[in-house]
């Protein structure tokens, strides 16, 4: 098992109130899963991916991490995991603004040994990877946002993180865009990559194969996707629509 959360609570103290953003969660994630996470604004969604990303400790509960205990780790063995496991990407980007994309793509490399060019050669095969390599130069300002994204995904993977995080990644971009980037993670998924994606998008979350929903920092629902409320969304699968073996004179004169 890749992900072990159990009776994970998050307690936030404001003034005299306490919040229970996460109010016992069990959840465990196999290697190569990919689960969409739903819910209405403010049932959890946020602080259980800070959880799950070692961005944040729970108050109680145990979060095992290929077997290893991150909520006992000390504030150094944590952050170490999260650079060696975990891929982030956010609905905002985050990438920083003066910086041409192969650098931001290039941070999460800092800590480790590699020299300038290495993080370079690494940095543009990752760019590859998003189909982004002509705009490595490029400052995030000059570019769209769905290449913004594609360098924020180039930038999760740069250390062949085992889990890639997404807090609604297609959040700020217009359909078309968020087609491009839902076929770059179903590219990943099938890859090998778990992805865990947060989504308010009932057709976003048809592209994941397991629905968890949150409801006031509780799990309220975690299916299959085909026995989910977004079973009738499921995207026709890259490669379903064409019979094995066939050949591009059967496309017809569809594309
Ligand atoms: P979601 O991402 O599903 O919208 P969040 O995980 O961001 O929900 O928030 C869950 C609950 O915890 C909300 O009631 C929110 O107001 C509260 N919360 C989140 N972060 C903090 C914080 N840093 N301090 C206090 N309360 C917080
Ligand atoms: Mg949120």
């Amino acid at each position: 098992m890749l992900i072990e959360l159990k009776s994970i609570t998050k307690i936030y103290k404001m003034g005299v109130e306490r919040v229970h953003a996460l109010d016992g969660v069990d959840i465990n994630v196999d290697e190569g899963e990919y689960v969409a996470i739903m819910g209405s604004s403010g049932s959890g969604k946020s602080t259980l991916m800070n959880m799950l990303g070692c961005l944040d400790r729970p108050t109680s509960g145990s979060y095992l991490l290929a077997g290893q205990n991150t909520s006992r780790m000390g504030a150094a063995a944590q952050s170490r995991v999260r650079n060696e496991r975990i891929g982030f990407v956010f609905q905002s980007f985050e990438l920083m603004p003066r910086t041409p994309a192969w650098k931001n793509v290039a941070l999460p490399m800092m800590y480790s040994r590699h020299g300038w060019a290495g993080m370079r050669r690494k940095a543009m095969a990752a760019l590859d990877r998003v189909g982004l390599r002509d705009r490595a130069s490029h400052k995030p300002n000059q570019l769209s946002g769905g290449q913004k994204q594609r360098v924020a995904i180039a930038r999760a993977l740069i250390n062949e993180p085992s889990i890639l995080l997404a807090d609604e990644p297609t959040g700020n971009l217009d359909s078309k865009t968020s087609h491009e980037i839902l076929a770059l993670f179903d590219e990943l998924h099938a890859q090998g990559h778990t992805v865990l994606m947060v989504t308010h998008e009932a057709d976003v979350a048809a592209h994941a194969r397991r629905v968890v929903r949150m409801r006031d920092g509780k799990v309220a629902s975690d299916l299959p996707v085909e026995e989910d409320e977004v079973a009738e969304l499921i995207p026709a699968r890259s490669g379903a629509l064409q019979p094995a073996g066939g050949t591009p004179g059967d496309m017809g004169g569809d594309a």
